[in-house]
């Protein structure tokens, strides 16, 4: 990739630190004008949604919501490229197969990224990103990353990535004076731990879990940020990580990126680029359904996530207009479906269960896991009769609190098995569903 495109959209997003709401808004509003009229006439997929609304491209904010498996049903109409989900399946798994992680393809416009979300479960997610989007992606990312802003670019940085795979939008990006090193996750936590000491970095970007199993394993090194992706950053990982350096957040997700640390290094929505419309879930949680108001190959209008997000309720200090996130609290996905006192079902949110267990004292690790329509196993590490009777209670407490009833719920505790390597841990889990056809 051309390091000057890089460049180029790193400074261009300096441009686009807007300081009021109204401006903000108008900006959207210039996007999204021109970028609907192409994607309309160019995606039949989006041309139908419309269509089948009645709605004139103007009223695009009234478009009813789409979901990750119908965007997947409509994939070879949707996106741009031609590209089908059958060719996009199989050139992102071969490329996890063969670790050999520059899965492109050739396309009539020109070569596109292919990815595969992670995760063990929920539907997996396929994306497909442009040239020009990958260094938008990439200039955006390093100039809120790198200490210094953009001016970082030109600053010597050795960066660290923990990542399931080799992520081509992240080596991308590559130069003299910024050297990446991908640390497999595949491979011995005690060898990734000796290698990243040896490796001397400036900046270390992973999943907070890996993150802390590294550090645990006895790698001591001194960084500008600790960068967490790709799981929900919690307050008990946070911590230990800031040994190591300042921790900050990024969110991302098949659907984009979503969130970036600003210089106080808390998490803005990236609303330069991206609009969000929040759907109100009670408990004080939003709902986003995205509009990506610059990726073409692959357009997301008024598409909706399955994450949950409680917005902080105070402007921060740094002056952005973009709306700014306390907390990813979890996926819809994984919303407990318990029964209240009248047996009907009641929506227990991770967020209670992690506030429940992340107080107990002694805990240093939890999976709370939803296996039937009133059954919750809760394995612990390490389990001792007392943390189990303590973390019983502590969960009683939340289920009630959440309006479901813990007489009619089945608990059982159990010891915490190691992790599986490479799988993305998420600490609250709805194993169970209602209906056959609601895959897991
Ligand atoms: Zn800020």
């Amino acid at each position: 990739m051309n390091p000057l495109l890089v460049l180029h959209a790193a400074l261009d997003d300096a441009r686009l630190t807007f300081h009021s709401r109204a401006a903000l808004d108008a900006h959207q509003n210039r996007l999204a004008h021109d970028h609907l009229r192409w994607v309309a006439a160019h995606s039949p997929a989006v041309a139908a949604r419309f269509r089948a609304a009645g709605l004139p491209l103007a009223r695009w904010r009234e478009l009813p919501p789409t979901t990750k498996p119908q965007m997947l049903a409509s994939f070879d109409t949707l996106n741009t490229a031609g590209v089908t989900l059958a060719q996009a399946l199989a050139t992102a798994r071969q490329a996890e197969q063969t670790r050999d992680f520059t899965p492109r393809l050739a396309t009539r416009r020109g070569p596109v990224t292919v990815g595969l979300s992670t995760g063990t479960s929920g539907t997996q997610g396929v994306f497909l990103v442009g040239e020009a989007e990958r260094a938008r992606w990439a200039g955006t990312v390093l100039r809120a990353l790198l200490p210094g802003g953009w001016r970082g670019l030109t600053r010597r940085h050795r960066v660290a990535f923990f990542l399931r795979a080799d992520s081509p939008l992240y080596r991308s990006v590559g130069s003299r004076r910024l050297e990446f090193r991908f640390f497999d996750l595949l491979r011995p936590v005690p060898e990734l731990a000796r290698e990243l000491a040896a490796f001397r970095p400036t900046l270390v970007v992973g999943p907070p879990a890996v993150l802390r199993a590294v550090q645990a394993a006895g790698a001591q090194v001194q960084v500008q940020r600790v960068v967490s992706v790709a799981e929900v950053l919690e307050p008990d990982d946070a911590a230990p990580l800031r040994a190591w350096g300042p921790v900050v957040q990024v969110y991302q997700a098949t659907e984009g990126l979503l969130g970036l640390p600003c210089e106080h290094g808390e998490l803005h929505l990236t609303e330069a680029h991206v609009h969000f419309d929040l759907e109100e879930v009670g408990g004080g949680l939003v709902r986003p359904v995205i509009t990506d108001l610059r990726r073409r190959v692959q357009p997301f209008v008024r598409h909706r996530l399955d994450d949950l997000l409680r917005l902080h309720p105070e402007p921060c200090p740094c002056g952005r207009a973009a709306r700014r996130v306390a907390a990813i609290a979890g996926r819809q996905d994984d919303a407990l479906q318990l029964p209240g006192p009248g047996g009907q079902t009641v929506t227990v949110w991770p967020d209670f269960l992690r506030g429940a267990l992340a107080a107990l004292p002694g805990l240093r690790d939890y999976r709370a896991e939803q296996t039937g329509a009133a059954a919750l196993t809760l394995a612990l590490d390490p389990w001792t009769p007392e943390l189990a009777a303590q973390a019983r209670a502590g969960v009683d407490a939340a289920l009630r609190r959440s309006g479901a009833d813990p007489a009619r719920v089945t608990l059982s505790t159990a010891p915490l098995p190691p992790p599986l390597p490479g799988t993305k841990r998420r600490r609250v889990h709805r194993r169970w569903r209602p209906h056959p056809e609601e895959t897991p």
